[in-house]
């Protein structure tokens, strides 16, 4: 009869691994953001993986905003810890326009 009490809590034992939105700082699941990843030689592109791509990564949630403002104000390269080329920056802010604003 108290039992439905003990199943919930063990239930939230499952650990969902919480991820960091570089601009809004909003936690999420990492599969509700999309992972940025600056690979060893440099290159920065969305990880749309099924295999997780090596190097730096950052997370950005499905704002818009977010991805506007994390290019412009650099806080993305912060994250990264490098610059980003113009050229994928352009690949970035498309990735944005496109993918994300059809989600919405
Ligand atoms: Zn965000």
């Amino acid at each position: 009869m108290a039992s439905a009490a003990a199943q919930t809590k063990d239930s939230r034992k499952k650990h969902v691994p919480l991820r960091r939105c570089v601009s809004c700082a909003k936690q999420l699941p990492q599969r509700e953001l999309v992972r940025i990843v600056r690979d060893p030689s440099g290159r920065v592109s969305v990880d749309l993986g099924r295999k997780k791509q090596s190097g730096r990564g950052a997370y950005l949630c499905h704002e818009p905003d977010c991805w506007e403002k994390a290019l412009k104000k650099d806080r993305l390269s912060v994250a990264l810890k490098g610059a980003i080329a113009a050229e994928d920056r352009q690949r970035l802010q498309e990735f944005a326009k496109g993918e994300l604003q059809q989600a919405h």
